[in-house]
């Protein structure tokens, strides 16, 4: 994979600003699937925020019967059309967890981002870091940010429940294993970690990411699977970004080291949207209409995925 690479970008502003990379290795490297963009902490001395999250109750809404007197037990998943009868919320009963990347303050907090937290997979990883940027100076994390909010328009109004990891970009954190904690907790039907890339400025496309079928991914690797060819498909029938020219292959890319997936129990996948270190990929990112085009693709694939899957994790 090329990550060790893409962690060895430096950020364009600190290149000008002439400060030392050591300053963008201390402020957070790379931990979900992204360039290791870091700008300098401004005010030092600002005191240690710590985000709070609410995570409403999963539904009690039993859809699976197991018959015990059968010398194997049997398990009858109802189809999911018998979830909803109102065509107008085809996401009626379904949840969402969209995890939009990093904070839009993460830099001014390096104590708590650095700070070590479990990534699956017997690892450690920073519990969040700043993420990239656009040579303009567009932050990723207010990229994700916005698609995120955008995605979550689209799913409400279909009638889905959308749980964010976040709920501003004025924030830090949280960390990385606490969102894929936020999505097994809201007992997702999908999970949706949105990124953009930090890649080499001659490399242009999206990435849809998800984990090997190994360890605690196994569980979920297939539903995963067909999650990340559901909005592979939506974001090429969307014609906005093409599949990534620089990384994996087909607009696939496939990563053990990313906490959001190894800690998930739901169906979960990552996606990078677009390489910010592009031009062109850049200028379609800062654009409003393209982002919400993007959100479009992102919501096609997961309606694909919701209402095509009758068999569950629960
Ligand atoms: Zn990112």
């Amino acid at each position: 994979m090329t990550r060790s690479r893409r962690e060895n970008i430096k950020p364009r502003r600190l290149v000008r600003s002439g400060l030392p990379v050591l300053l963008a290795l201390g402020a957070g490297l790379m931990g979900a699937g992204c360039g290791a963009g870091s700008r300098p902490a401004r005010g030092a001395t600002v005191a240690a925020r710590t985000a709070s999250f609410t995570v409403s109750a999963p539904r009690s809404r039993p859809r699976i019967a197991v018959h015990p007197r059968s010398s194997r037990p049997r398990v009858t998943v109802h189809p999911r059309s018998s979830r909803s009868t109102d065509a107008t919320k085809p996401l009626a009963g379904e949840t969402v967890v969209v995890d939009p990347g990093h904070n839009g303050h993460n830099y001014l907090y390096p104590s708590i981002i650095n700070r070590l937290v479990p990534a699956g997979r017997g690892r450690v990883k920073p519990c969040n870091t700043t993420g990239t940027s656009t040579d303009g100076g567009y932050p990723e994390a207010a990229f994700n940010w916005d698609v995120a909010l955008r995605l979550r328009a689209l799913l409400l109004a279909q009638g889905a429940r959308v749980v964010l990891t976040r709920h501003s970009n004025t924030g830090v954190g949280p960390c990385v294993n606490v969102r894929a904690a936020i999505g097994n907790a809201a007992r997702a039907d999908a999970v949706i970690a949105i990124h953009a890339d930090g890649g080499p400025p001659d490399g242009r496309g999206f990435q849809v990411i998800y984990a090997p079928d190994l360890g605690a991914t196994a569980r979920t690797y297939a539903a995963s699977l067909r999650l990340a060819r559901a909005v592979n498909h939506g974001l090429r029938a969307s014609g906005v970004l093409p599949p990534s020219t620089y990384v994996g292959h087909d607009g696939y890319s496939v990563r053990d080291d990313l906490a959001g997936l190894n800690l998930s129990t739901r169906p979960a996948i990552f996606v990078e949207l677009g390489n910010m270190r592009n031009s062109t990929d850049a200028a379609i990112q800062i654009s409003p209409q393209m982002r919400e085009r993007l959100a479009k693709a992102l919501d096609a694939g997961l309606k694909q995925f919701l209402v095509a899957s009758v068999a569950h994790l629960r």
